[in-house]
């Protein structure tokens, strides 16, 4: 299973908005959505001047653009919808939920990477610790409770230190506890989808693969 390793500028463009997948560079740099608002490709200005779009292509691009923003592969991202839509409650917030307690995500929203990219990166070269053990794995489901923390060795690290440094970090979320001196957070309690802060159509995900 390889991973997209293309300019990632072009996912956001063909979703039509910006998904901030480069972190702090999207605050920093020129962003190609607003400068090119049309889809990436040899045909994308005429894909873009075509109005109607089918409802399948719009639950198709919902799901893409969420499967992206968390950087998952579609095996992932269905593997992941099979167990929100097995357990009681509504599919496309248990999707949601599961999505945002990957640790990947959890790292990412406490400040210590700027995108969840670097944050799996972080996770990949064991720098972080859940509950005291080091943790390599970014899709590791984190439980309210749980204290993550990057491991002694590394917190003083730069692109930690920059990232939590960095003027437009998002304001920690409800569910979350951070100190930031100690490098050291915790999940507070299970995140409701009114808790998170994504800007999905989850309903029409749940529609898509329920064909
Ligand atoms: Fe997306 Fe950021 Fe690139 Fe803009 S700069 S297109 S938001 S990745």
């Amino acid at each position: 299973m390889s991973r997209y390793t293309g300019p990632v500028c072009r996912l956001c463009r063909r979703e039509g908005q910006k998904l901030f997948l480069k972190g702090q560079k999207c605050y920093t740099e020129k962003c190609p959505v607003e400068r090119r608002q049309y889809p990436p490709g040899q045909h994308g200005p005429a894909h873009a001047r075509r109005r109607k779009q089918s409802d399948y292509a719009v639950q198709l691009r919902e799901k893409q653009k969420v499967k992206r923003i968390y950087g998952l592969h579609e095996k992932q991202f269905r593997n992941l919808f099979e167990r929100a839509a097995n357990i009681s409650g509504i599919t496309g917030d248990n999707l949601i939920i599961a999505l945002e307690t990957r640790l990947d995500n959890v790292v990412f929203r406490m400040g210590f990477a700027t995108s969840r990219s670097q944050a799996r990166q972080l996770i990949r070269h064991r720098h972080v610790e859940v509950n005291g053990r080091l943790v390599d794995i970014p899709s590791f489901r984190v439980s309210a409770g749980d204290e993550i923390a990057i491991k002694p060795k590394s917190k003083e690290i730069i692109p930690i230190q920059e990232s939590l440094e960095a003027r437009t970090r998002p304001t920690l979320l409800e569910w979350l506890a951070l100190d930031e001196k100690a490098r050291v957070g915790r999940m507070i309690r299970q995140p409701t989808r009114g808790d998170i802060p994504l800007a999905a159509q989850e309903q029409l995900i749940v529609e898509l693969y329920s064909k």
